[in-house]
């Protein structure tokens, strides 16, 4: 099999962010890349776009810490979801997957950690004082 010459200069930095990625080695980040560049450009246009539009618009919702494109995300702006209930979770993405099932319709807290004392990461590194905060004031329906 022939080698593949070495990447440099832009489409070289772009395999090394790719390899930033969960999951994502340096071979499947050079596969990526030269599919961006060989095929349909507007591919690699519409994910730079899409990339953007996450980076300005999406932000943390200031009650539970949940991913939002607004002050509150669509869940704490919701009046139909039971603000006596609220389930605290490790990452916006174990929301999104409570979420999916259906089952649940409390609110939610999201930590954006997990406690970790020999990695310096404790309560203040983490939402606990919204949480407490909010399971002071918000009062069941
Ligand atoms: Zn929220």
């Amino acid at each position: 099999m022939k080698e593949l010459a070495e990447a440099t200069g832009a489409v070289a930095h772009l395999i090394e962010e790719f390899t930033k990625l969960p999951g994502i080695g340096p071979k499947s980040a050079e596969r990526m890349v030269h599919f961006l560049l060989t095929g349909d450009r507007r591919t690699a246009r519409s994910l730079a776009d899409a990339l953007h539009a996450v980076i300005d618009q999406v932000r943390t919702c200031q009650e539970c810490f949940n991913l939002a494109e607004e002050d509150q995300c669509s869940i704490c702006a919701d009046p139909r979801r039971d603000t006596g209930l609220i389930c605290v979770v490790e990452t916006p993405r174990d929301l999104a997957v409570l979420e999916r099932s259906g089952m649940y319709r409390g609110r939610y807290h999201v930590l954006n950690g997990r406690l970790a004392p020999l990695d310096n990461v404790g309560p203040e590194q983490l939402t606990f004082d919204g949480l407490l905060r909010r399971s002071c004031s918000e009062e069941p329906v």
